[in-house]
């Protein structure tokens, strides 16, 4: 392991821009269970019946019982991984993070650059009328919150399963990725669409990967893989950097 590290702090240290690529395992240890794994959020709710905008609509309050469970990962902190990157970026080394994660954790450690791919729980929006406010509004309230202009219960700026990536951070992330010479991807088997492309695009762009992931995925794409804890990875990274 010690050799892989110290090869993937060679290619930091040579990539002019580096970037991250995250997704679920990255916040595991930061006690959000990856929502797809048994323990997971839908284990407990069935995806088609809670995780869709249709359902949305059309029983707004009964989506909000996953939804209430699904924004009390707001008290999650980051781990020293989220950390480690956050410092990456502090010191120059790392141009922005993709993340297929809504938790806000890579924001929460430091990180100004942040792509979300699939929206956050940061803020909510009235499909009725278009009026926005933020989670602090949201946790102050009852549950389902409302919204104050119309009284149409609110929806998170999160990406349902049957919603299309806002084109925001669909073309933020074409940008960063067209234009990596190296991805670090933590915590993601990239297997969901439509992150399964991003790989393949780093690839053809001449982009090198470093794989952090308990269980590596991405055979015969990554340049390094570094097989275990984000955090502990992550933290030797850091160290192995400074000396
Ligand atoms: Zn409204």
């Amino acid at each position: 392991m010690l050799n892989q590290i110290n090869e993937a702090v060679s290619l930091i240290h040579k990539s002019t821009k580096t970037i991250a690529l995250t997704g679920a395992g990255v916040s595991t240890e930061s006690g959000i269970p990856d929502f797809r794994s048994a323990s997971g959020l839908w284990s407990k709710f069935d995806p088609m019946e809670y995780g869709t905008l249709g359902a949305f609509k059309s029983d707004p309050e009964k989506v909000w019982k996953m939804l209430a469970e699904l924004i009390a990962i707001d008290s999650a902190k980051p781990n020293t991984g989220h950390k480690a990157l956050a410092s990456l970026e502090k010191q120059g080394l790392l141009k922005g993070i993709i993340t297929q994660n809504i938790d806000m954790l890579h924001q929460k450690a430091g990180n100004i650059n942040v792509v979300e791919f699939h929206g956050s729980i940061n803020s909510f929006t009235c499909l009725q009328c278009g009026w926005h406010t933020g989670l602090e509004t949201v946790n102050q309230g009852e549950v389902p919150p409302r919204c104050k202009s119309c009284q149409s219960i609110l929806k998170p700026d999160i990406v349902f399963f049957d919603e299309q990536i806002p084109q925001h951070a669909l073309s933020a992330t074409t940008q960063l990725i067209t234009n990596a010479d190296l991805v670090i991807v933590a915590g993601t088997s990239c297997q969901v669409a439509p992150a399964a492309q991003l790989p393949h695009i780093i690839k053809q762009h001449g982009g090198a990967i470093i794989e952090i992931n308990k269980e590596p995925a991405l055979s015969g794409l990554a340049d390094i893989v570094l097989a275990g804890s984000f955090s502990k990875i992550m933290t030797a990274l850091i160290k192995t950097l400074q000396q």
